[in-house]
C-alpha cells in the first residue's frame, strides 16, 4: 500500500491554480489538469488514478475498473494498481486501509459529508464488500482547514456542538476533531489513526477555498 497527500507544488497549472490542481470542475486549463493527473499518477506508481466527482452527500461506491468516475464522496476497492483520490481545499481528506484483507477507501469529508458520516460509512462499506474488521482499519487523516480558520455561521451549528470554539463572539468548527470522535465511536483505534496537524487555510503550501475562493484541489491517494 502506497499514500500521500498532495501540495500545490510539482504541477504545470498557472495562477490561482499554480502549479499542481487536479480538480476539473473549477475552471483551470483542461489540458493542465490531465498533466498534473499524470504526475500524479507517476508519483503514487499507479495504473490509473480514480477521482470522484464529489457532491457532499454520504454515497460510497466499489470500484471495480480504472474507467470509473462516480459520482459520490467516498470509493472503496481491492483492486491493485488502481488508486483512488479525493480532492480537497479545507476539505478533510480521509484515507483508509485494512491491511489484512487488503482493501483501501477514501472520503471526502467536509462539513456536510461530515454530518452524514461519511467516514463511518466507507469503513462499513469495506467491512460489507471485504470482510474489514473495525480494529484492523487504518485511517490517514489529511490537511484541512482547522478550527483556527474555519469560522461558521450558527445556522449550520447543529450536529456540532461538541467540537464548537467560542472566540469573540465568532464560532469556529472543529472538523478534525469531529472526525476523530466519530471515528472512535466507531471502535477504530487511536493509535490506527494517523492525523495532519496543518490548517491549510494558514498553511500556504496548500489550496485553500476559505483563503482564496478562486482555486485548485489537492488531493489524498492511496492504492494496493
Ligand atoms: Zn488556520
Amino acid at each position: 500500500m502506497r499514500y500521500l497527500f498532495t501540495e500545490r507544488c510539482g504541477g504545470v497549472s498557472e495562477g490561482a491554480f499554480s502549479t499542481l490542481n487536479l480538480a476539473l470542475h473549477v475552471n483551470d486549463n483542461a489540458l493542465h489538469v490531465k498533466e498534473n493527473r499524470d504526475i500524479l499518477r507517476e508519483k503514487i506508481g499507479a495504473r490509473a488514478v480514480v477521482f470522484m466527482e464529489q457532491v457532499h452527500k454520504d454515497a460510497v461506491v466499489v470500484v471495480e475498473h480504472e474507467a470509473m468516475n462516480p459520482t459520490c464522496d467516498a470509493m472503496i476497492t481491492n483492486q491493485k494498481g488502481i488508486a483512488l483520490a479525493v480532492m480537497v481545499a479545507d476539505c478533510l481528506p480521509l484515507l483508509m486501509y485494512d491491511p489484512i484483507h487488503e482493501a483501501i477507501g477514501v472520503a471526502h469529508a467536509g462539513r456536510e459529508g461530515s454530518k452524514q458520516g461519511i467516514g463511518v460509512k466507507c469503513v462499513e462499506a469495506m467491512m460489507h464488500h471485504f470482510g474489514t474488521e473495525v480494529k484492523e482499519v487504518r485511517v490517514m487523516m489529511g490537511p484541512c482547514i482547522g478550527a483556527c480558520c474555519y469560522e461558521v455561521g450558527k445556522e449550520v451549528t447543529q450536529g456540532f456542538e461538541s467540537v464548537l470554539h467560542v472566540k469573540n463572539e465568532r464560532l469556529f468548527l472543529d472538523l478534525l476533531t469531529y472526525n476523530l470522535n466519530t471515528f472512535a465511536a466507531m471502535g477504530i483505534l487511536d493509535e490506527n489513526i494517523e492525523r495532519s496537524t496543518v490548517c491549510t487555510c494558514c498553511d500556504e503550501r496548500y489550496f485553500s477555498y476559505r483563503r482564496e475562493k478562486t482555486t485548485g484541489r489537492f488531493a489524498g491517494v492511496i492504492c494496493l
